[in-house]
């Protein structure tokens, strides 16, 4: 059995318990990650990397909100986290070898975050923003367990936050209507009647929260640009950002045409740089094709020749 398969076990049998005694799986989760950090119980496993840990815990995580999921609180899965790892490296390759600010302002489970932390080891400051308690609680074990150091706050990322401007924003978008509608009223984007769209605040909160030339690297629903909002949107956008890529992402990876996603990325406008020639469009093909996906990554390699 792999390394991560005994984690996973051991986890897993803990959170059971802890479910038929106590509380949820989920809950049970969260209390067997903090045993293990609090030296309660030793793992069954000598020195797993920070990916088999990773991997572990996601496991354990994904089949607690199976038990208990509502679509906004899905993490994001590794084949998404490892793409955007992927264009963070195409527009960041020189910045970081220094290392860069990162900001997830709807963190969850912090797999997203940790996906790209991981893969890209070391290089990155990362701040996550998350308002759901248990999950935040998850992502922080979650951290300490897999050492990536992250700093965390709970709150509603649409109001203020205690952040500096980053370098880059990384975030699997919410969906859905914000309940604060005298918080909206702060944003541009807040809607002119009726209530206004996290996804769009939230956008603009994080447009908000990066430096002048900064990139932001969001996954967004497809229909983004179909709503009866969506003509404010493009507007705010045209005024604040450059549109750098839209990335059609392959049908097999959602469950249904209303789940299917996008990776949308854009740059904050500085007066020190210039919009990219022409707008990176492009579709993810299925991802085990190897042929396939070597042509995707020529055609962005061709892109950043002529564009970054
Ligand atoms: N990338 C995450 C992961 O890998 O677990 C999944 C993010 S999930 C699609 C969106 C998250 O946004 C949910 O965890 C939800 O609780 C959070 N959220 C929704 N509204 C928020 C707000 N106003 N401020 C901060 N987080 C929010």
């Amino acid at each position: 059995m792999e390394k991560f398969e005994q984690l996973f076990n051991f986890i897993n049998k803990q959170a059971e318990e802890y479910e038929k005694s106590q509380s949820t799986y989920l809950e049970g989760v969260l209390d067997t990650l903090s045993g293990i950090i609090d030296g309660e119980y030793v793992l069954p496993v000598k020195e797993a990397t920070k990916e088999e840990m990773r991997k572990a815990i996601q496991l354990a995580i994904l089949k607690g909100m199976r038990k208990s999921s509502q679509p906004n609180h899905q993490m994001t899965p590794d084949s998404l986290g490892l793409l955007i790892a992927y264009f963070v490296e195409q527009f960041f390759e020189e910045p970081l070898k220094q290392g860069i600010t990162v900001l997830d302002p709807a963190l969850g489970t912090g797999n997203l975050m940790f996906t790209i932390m991981n893969k890209l080891d070391g290089k990155i400051h990362a701040t996550g923003v998350e308002v759901d308690e248990l999950l935040i609680r998850l992502a922080g074990e979650t951290a300490e367990l897999i050492e990536q150091p992250i700093q965390l706050y709970h709150q509603d990322a649409l109001q203020p936050m205690l952040v500096d401007p980053v370098d880059a924003v990384i975030c699997d978008l919410p969906v859905g209507f914000y309940p604060n509608e005298e918080v909206a009223l702060e944003y541009e984007l807040c809607a002119k009647e009726g209530m206004s769209y996290t996804h769009h605040l939230l956008i603009e909160q994080s447009i908000n929260y990066t430096k002048d030339g900064g990139i932001l690297i969001f996954l967004i629903p497809s229909t983004l640009f179909k709503s009866e909002q969506a003509p404010d949107l493009h507007k705010y956008l045209k005024k604040h950002a450059w549109i750098q890529a839209v990335i059609q992402l392959p049908e097999n990876m959602f469950k249904s045409k209303v789940h299917e996603k996008r990776i949308f990325i854009v740059q904050k406008k500085s007066d020190e740089l210039r919009p990219p020639k022409e707008v990176l469009l492009a579709k993810v093909p299925n991802m085990s094709n190897k042929e396939a996906m070597l042509l995707f990554f020529e055609k962005i390699k061709i892109w950043k020749e002529n564009n970054l």
